[in-house]
């Protein structure tokens, strides 16, 4: 029975004009072999994993053999890669199908890795081990602290070595998504093609995908934008929040359905900083901390210029219009980012004096040099010698004025506990634990990897075992570099 596996595959992208894509083959790898499978994700999808064994797993998330029902595409789009437009498209990704799931909802099935494709340009269209893994473990720990995110089904290697600077070994990813529409992809349909018809069938895909609710509004496009400006707004302030810093933030990266996606460079902050950049090859600091609301805006004006023409037929007009809605986003992401840091500080409503409050914390933070996620654990647990900074007077007075705040509510000093508890993570993906777990992976020992995606599928818990991956790296590990 083909469907055993539970494959409920469809193919709409291929619905697009066809210039948004192109058909392609498999190119099997040599002795694909499962490293991590997300089983709890698999049941979501409606797949049984046990099925899913019988017929060679490995096989199928390592593209050497097609699931039921699968029409294997790359996707063309372009982006603004550090601010300059480029050609781009899946170089070393296809999209099996989209699989709807017993709950009748639709994710991309893609796998990364899988080789080239008509957009590999000079590249291998492979993947190595290390980040592939780095994606899955990152991605599901920010969908374990409940940020919007592209998921991952599998790792599989391939038996095979791909050459970056030294010999590695080749691995596949398999993704999942709400949908893989970009930024970018509407970059593609304006700037490339050209033609309007496909920017508005482009655009029609997306809302019947994403916002079937905007179909109804007198203005579907410019309601389009506007939900997608509403949803970058409160992903880019959970970043925020958690200290999640992408890296490169370019517009080819930057999805149409409010997901992170592409966890190249990114990291998780320790001491608090808002000029932290990790990535190696951003060297100006573009992608920064702190610069992330302002280029999450800077993005979504170039999504907003590539509808112009299904605004208004006068351009005056659809610029206008456009510029009008571009508007609301900062306003949006600081209401979602200060409503995010009230609640880690265990306050229910709003006072005026509450952003001068936050500031002042995250002022002090930085001149301490203290870790941001620990010291909004150690207020929450009332363990101040844990922030670093309790000897500082500036603190105390600090502490004294949000205590005497926290009075000020009619929710009792437990209630307010325990909004503190949900809303600040116990752990972040760290870097040197990532990396400790990929390295232990690297010559065939899973288990570090294991127990780190235990630990942060529930960062909430606050549990003893969480202790010991809460603790920030040593001094020497300042210079980290993330690499794409
Ligand atoms: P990224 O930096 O992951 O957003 O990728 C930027 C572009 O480079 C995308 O079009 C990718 O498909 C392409 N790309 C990245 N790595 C490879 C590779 N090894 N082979 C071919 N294309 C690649
Ligand atoms: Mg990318
Ligand atoms: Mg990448």
């Amino acid at each position: 029975n083909q469907n055993a596996a539970g494959w409920n595959l469809q193919n709409s992208y291929t619905s697009l004009p066809e210039a948004f894509y192109t058909k392609v083959s498999f190119n099997p790898v040599e002795a694909p072999n499962t490293i991590v499978v997300n089983e709890q994700l698999a049941k979501e999808l409606g797949l049984n994993i046990a099925e899913l064994k019988n017929e060679g797993m490995a096989a199928v998330f390592a593209g050497n053999t097609a699931p039921a029902g699968g029409e294997p595409l790359a996707q063309a789009y372009a982006g603004h890669q550090f601010g300059n437009f480029t050609m781009l498209g899946d170089g070393r990704a296809i999209l099996l199908g989209e699989q709807i799931t017993p709950e009748g909802q639709r994710f991309d099935i893609q796998l990364k890795g899988s080789g080239r494709t008509p957009y590999s340009r000079g590249g291998d269209g492979r993947a190595a081990i290390g980040p592939m893994l780095r994606e899955y473990i990152i991605s599901e720990a920010m969908h374990g602290l409940g940020i919007p995110t592209t998921r991952s089904l599998a790792v599989v290697t391939t038996g095979e070595t791909v050459y970056r600077e030294t010999e590695l070994k080749g691995a596949i990813l398999t993704r999942v998504a709400e949908s893989h529409l970009r930024v970018g992809t509407f970059e593609f349909a304006t700037h490339v093609r050209g033609k309007v018809d496909e920017v508005k069938a482009l655009a029609d895909y997306a809302i019947k995908r994403h916002y079937p609710e905007a179909a109804g509004e007198d203005q579907p496009y410019l309601a389009l934008l506007k939900e997608v400006i509403k949803q970058q707004a409160a992903l880019i302030a959970k970043w925020q929040l958690a200290g999640f810093i992408h890296g490169v933030m370019n517009t080819d990266n930057m999805t149409i359905s409010g997901e992170t996606i592409d966890y190249g460079p990114c990291a998780f902050m320790n001491t608090y900083d808002p000029a932290t950049v990790f990535s190696s090859i951003d060297r100006q600091g573009r992608y920064a901390y702190a610069n992330q609301p302002r280029i999450g805006g800077w993005n979504l004006a170039r999504f907003a210029e590539t509808l112009l023409p299904l605004f208004h037929e006068e351009q005056e007009k659809a610029v206008e219009m456009a510029q009008e809605a571009m508007y609301g986003y900062s306003d949006l992401y600081q209401a979602h980012w200060l409503a995010g840091m009230r609640a880690k500080l265990g306050l229910f409503h709003e006072e005026k004096e509450d952003e001068a409050l936050i500031g002042e914390l995250l002022n002090l933070m930085q001149e301490h040099k203290a870790d941001y996620t620990n010291t909004l654990v150690a207020l929450t647990f009332n363990k101040l010698e844990d922030t670093g900074m309790n000897c500082a007077a500036e603190f105390t007075q600090w502490h004294e004025k949000w205590e005497a705040r926290r009075g000020r509510q009619e929710e009792s000093k437990a209630d307010s506990d325990e909004l503190m508890r949900n809303s600040n993570p116990a752990i972040i993906p760290r870097n040197h634990r990532v990396e400790e777990a990929l390295a232990a992976a690297n010559i065939g020992d899973y288990s570090m990897m294991e127990k780190l995606l235990t630990v942060l599928k529930n960062p909430y818990a606050h549990t003893p075992e969480q202790a010991e991956y809460a603790k920030p790296p040593g001094p020497s590990a300042g210079d980290y570099k993330t690499f794409c």
